[in-house]
């Protein structure tokens, strides 16, 4: 199983061991639009896929930190103006919202992630989800 860890070169922090049933693909725009940290010296990883790891349960990480800091342009409601739907669980989830940032819990550099409350498309059910930017992290393993 590989391991996500943090890309930085002092810190290499283990923060998920990756479940590839669990990984989703996202738009591009969904790194512009939250703003999150890219690793652009991974080789793992060719820069035109957007993967993240979605986990439903924060006791799943090894390590991970929580940032309440949230650029304002996000604090509410994504509305239609982003449609970032993604299929987890026999359903297909669209992002409603950014609760939350990921970083690294020991040198708390990122995002690497977003917290994020999600909606069911088809009973309008929501919960939240942690999406982890794989884009965002070193792939060992
Ligand atoms: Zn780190």
């Amino acid at each position: 199983m590989s391991k996500a860890t943090c890309s930085f070169d002092s810190c290499h922090s283990e923060v998920i061991a990756i479940k590839d049933d669990n990984i989703i693909n996202l738009p591009e725009q969904v790194y512009s639009e939250f703003k999150l940290l890219e690793n652009r010296t991974t080789r793992d990883i060719p820069p035109n896929e957007s993967k993240f790891l979605v986990v439903s349960d924060v006791w799943d990480f090894d390590n991970v930190g929580v940032s309440r800091e949230i650029p304002s342009s996000l604090l509410g409601d994504l509305g239609d103006k982003n449609e970032f739907v993604f299929e987890y669980g026999n359903s297909n989830w669209k992002i409603k919202k950014c609760l939350k940032y990921l970083i690294c819990a020991d040198c708390d550099k990122g995002p690497i992630g977003i917290i994020c409350q999600v909606q069911d498309q088809e009973n309008d059910e929501e919960r939240v989800l942690h999406l982890l930017s794989l884009r965002s992290l070193q792939i060992m393993g």
